[in-house]
């Protein structure tokens, strides 16, 4: 189906905002209406100027598209609706209406169209750029860089230069084409998917992942052919380009008789699993996408799901669990990270208040939107302090580079770990 015909569909529909009864009841989950304390920047507040917009009643201008882009996406605000408001869809669907109804200024567009059409989906950029990236790091320029000041004055270009996570070397796109046998008697065979920007600079946590799962059964495959999810598009409203990403991970993943497919990054999961609602309207690939979307799994959750190899390896340390937004709200998964947790021997498990309030990662939000982002981190940072824990453990790269820089400004020094690391170090 043609990308113009499919577009039509992009933007809130009346029965998913009809829903909205207006209670109120997630306005204290939600962290924009946390810190600013203003209804438009609420989830009911941004419904109902959704539902202005549907019928008619405002215009898609700055104002709107302020709130809209203000929005972290993180659907807190979905868990805790009582009247099931599929907020993240709505918000979704909202960004892809002003994306196709307004025209950005010349710069956003140029960047926009260099960050999400050429580089996330090109193995050859991505490589060029961790290469280029790398250089500055083991030449010095980047400290050069960072020493000098030079970027306090280009506003938060600072902080947000800080939030870039280091480039690993090798990269993990060397491992696509490649098939891991499992370690012992095979039990399931599995495909893994190496995202975007985690072949650059999460390189060792996906080949972690892939000893973890062998250890467990697993046969592991890393399908070439595959590409960058999509999932920061969606965010963005870029529709068309994260669907033609799709159409690609489908084709190259679904015929290959896998048990599962699996990611270690939630932020991926949540629009991997939601691949359907971007094909709802379109024939060719609704029933592929529902295919697809029942087939994949996060690591936390396939891990916690079947007979799990128990870890030997004591692990003396009290850790702390970050719940990504997009595992615990997107996807409700919840305790199978932490059951994974419990089960490295030696590891004292100490939970966090408010662990499922987003960390300000949220994607790109954290570059976009780099002063409420930061200011959101700073809570979550003492809500970490206060348990004395000696780790930070989560389950997405996105909110471990967020964590990271919290650790920086506000922390003790904590190593941010992701659950299968410390699982993959306590098989070692
Ligand atoms: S998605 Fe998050 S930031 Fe957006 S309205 Fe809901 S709770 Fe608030
Ligand atoms: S989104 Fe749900 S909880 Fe929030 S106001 Fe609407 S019905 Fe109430």
């Amino acid at each position: 189906m043609a990308a113009s015909d499919l577009a039509m569909f992009d933007k809130p529909q009346q029965k998913d905002l009809d829903r909205c009864v207006h209670c109120g009841l997630c306005l204290n989950s939600c962290p924009t209406y946390r810190e600013l304390g203003i209804e438009m920047d609420s989830p009911r507040g941004r419904i109902y100027q959704m539902n202005q917009v549907a019928q008619g009643l405002a215009e898609i201008g700055p104002s709107y598209i302020q709130h809209i882009d203000l929005c972290l996406a993180c659907r807190g605000c979905e868990t805790a609706c009582p009247s099931g408001v599929q907020y993240g869809r709505l918000v979704e669907a909202a960004r892809a209406e002003i994306e196709t109804k307004i025209q950005r200024p010349w710069y956003q567009r140029l960047g926009r169209d260099l960050v999400f059409r050429r580089l996330l989906p090109s193995p050859t950029l991505l490589r060029v750029a961790g290469a280029i990236l790398g250089l500055g790091e083991v030449t010095g320029l980047q400290w050069l860089i960072r020493k000098s000041g030079i970027l306090k004055r280009f506003g938060r270009l600072e902080q947000i230069e800080k939030l870039a996570p280091p480039v690993e070397f090798p990269s993990f796109f060397r491992q696509y084409g490649r098939n891991f046998p499992a370690a012992g008697e095979r039990r399931y065979r599995v495909a893994l998917l190496g995202g975007c920007i985690a072949n650059i600079s999460f390189a060792r946590l996906n080949e972690a992942t892939v000893r973890v799962l062998q250890k467990n059964g697993c046969e592991v495959v890393v399908p070439d052919g595959q590409t960058c999810c999509g999932a920061l598009h969606v965010h963005a409203g870029i529709r068309d380009q994260a669907r033609k990403q799709a159409r690609q991970n489908i084709d190259a993943l679904l015929a290959g008789g896998f048990d599962a497919i699996i990611t270690n990054a939630a932020g991926c999961g949540s629009t991997l699993k939601e691949y359907h609602e971007l094909f709802e309207h379109d024939p060719d690939y609704a029933e592929r996408s529902r295919q697809f979307s029942r087939l994949m799994k996060d690591v936390t959750e396939f891990l916690a799901g079947i007979d799990l190899v128990p870890p030997t390896i004591p692990i003396g340390k009290t850790v702390t669990y970050q719940d990504s937004c997009h595992l615990a709200h997107g996807q409700k998964i919840r305790s199978q990270p932490r059951k994974l947790l419990k089960a490295i021997p030696g590891l004292t498990f100490k939970e966090m208040p408010g662990s499922d309030i987003c960390c300000g990662s949220a994607g790109i939000y954290n570059v976009v939107n780099n002063e409420m982002a930061m200011e959101i981190l700073e809570k979550k940072m003492a809500s970490v302090n206060r348990t004395g824990a000696d780790v930070i453990a989560t389950a997405n790269p996105g909110c471990m580079i967020q964590l990271r820089a919290g650790v920086c400004q506000h922390g003790g020094g904590q190593p941010v770990r992701h659950v299968i690391e410390l699982l993959d170090e306590a098989y070692s």
